[in-house]
């Protein structure tokens, strides 16, 4: 049998016909495309944490269960006794778990379009069935359209990320309510981009059973450890952890993320910081003719391009050095659309500059 057969025979016709997951060249180019804290640790605390690391017993394996970087992320968060953390090689491994844990079903996975696209991956990748709802031109969520989505599909769970990404947007807290008090599925509410936004689901646990959250350190400043965390009752998360791959929080991310915890009043003031160039970036960016801009309550703002091609556009800014995602093509809610990552005042300045010479 030839390698053709037996892949075709062996992998699914949708994988098969998948991209691998692309991450652009960055190299020598201002990085504003993945949501990532544009600053380096300060030389002091670098030093601090190097002296933490230098303790780190690599030949043996890490906390199986990661114990005291969860009670440090329940100081943190503020998660009560009543509930307990599962931690995930970033949330992607969390989204996978959860996909995993309700495969056997045949029922779906249902999560609002356009949203955070993994949702859907891990499905066609698992195997299980993805139901996508447009949101409303102003990206609210069509409450009914959900609604009648959930009659329709009973799906196994419904992710929502609040705020949204890739539209930045928070949706109306009655709405994920009425979500989760009409399915019988879980309700994953995921706090990816929480800090810049004053938005806090912690109170949905407690109102109800079926809703879960989802968090991350990547987006506060530490997207190289890969730390997710998912929060929930301790029943779900009893089940959920007997599939979570032993050891997945390696010793090193173990070790940085509880040193980062013990220094979070700097990730609190560089968060403060974004939040404020966030603000001062759309202005600048209302400013440009040709260009229209939404609020964001997340660290990237959603930039539509008005009559000149977007992909050219794109292109161009990435001549100029600057590289930011283009999303045209991925829903018909991002025509001509563009994600561009709030950073520092140089950065957003250079991001403002090539924009104006791409659309004079
Ligand atoms: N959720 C949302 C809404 C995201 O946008 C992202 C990252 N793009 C993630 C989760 C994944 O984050 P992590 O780095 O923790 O895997």
């Amino acid at each position: 049998m030839s390698i053709e057969q037996q892949i075709s025979e062996l992998v699914s016709a949708e994988v098969r016909s998948l991209g691998a997951y692309k991450v652009p060249e960055s190299t020598g180019l201002i990085k504003l495309d993945a949501m990532e804290n544009p600053w380096e640790w300060s030389g002091d605390l670098e030093t601090r944490w190097k002296e933490q690391l230098s303790g780190a017993q690599i030949n043996r394996y890490p906390s199986a269960d990661a114990s005291s970087l969860k009670s440090a992320i329940r100081n943190l968060m503020g998660v009560g006794d009543d509930f307990d953390i599962i931690l995930g090689n970033g949330s992607d491994e969390i989204i996978q778990l959860l996909v995993m844990l309700i495969a056997h079903t045949n029922r779906p996975i249902l999560s609002v379009e356009p949203s955070f696209v993994m949702y859907k991956m891990l499905s066609v990748w698992l195997n299980v069935d993805y139901v996508g709802v447009p949101l409303n031109q102003d990206f609210s969520m069509d409450v009914n359209a959900i609604l009648n989505a959930i009659k329709d599909n009973d799906p196994a769970i419904i992710f929502i990320a609040q705020p949204n990404n890739p539209t930045g947007n928070l949706f109306d807290v009655d709405a994920i309510r009425e979500i989760a008090k009409s399915t019988r599925g879980l309700v994953v509410v995921d706090e990816a981009y929480i800090a810049f936004s004053d938005s806090d689901s912690l109170h949905l646990l407690d109102e109800f059973s079926n809703v879960l959250l989802m968090r991350t350190l990547s987006k506060v400043g530490l997207a190289g450890l890969r730390l997710g965390i998912l929060i929930g009752s301790k029943q779900w998360l009893q089940e959920i952890n007997k599939i979570r791959l032993p050891y997945n929080i390696n010793v090193l991310t173990q070790i940085s993320a509880e040193f980062a915890i013990e220094n979070y009043q700097v990730f609190e003031l560089q968060t403060k910081r974004l939040r404020s160039n966030r603000e001062s970036l759309l202005s600048q960016l209302e400013t440009i003719p040709g260009v229209y801009v939404w609020p964001s309550s997340a660290n990237f703002l959603l930039v539509r391009i008005v009559d000149k091609d977007v992909n050219s556009v794109h292109q161009f800014l990435k001549d100029q050095g600057v590289l930011v995602k283009l999303l045209h093509g991925g829903h018909d809610l991002l025509v001509n659309c563009l994600r561009v990552n709030v950073s520092t005042e140089e950065e957003n300045e250079q991001l403002v500059a090539a924009l104006k010479s791409a659309l004079s």
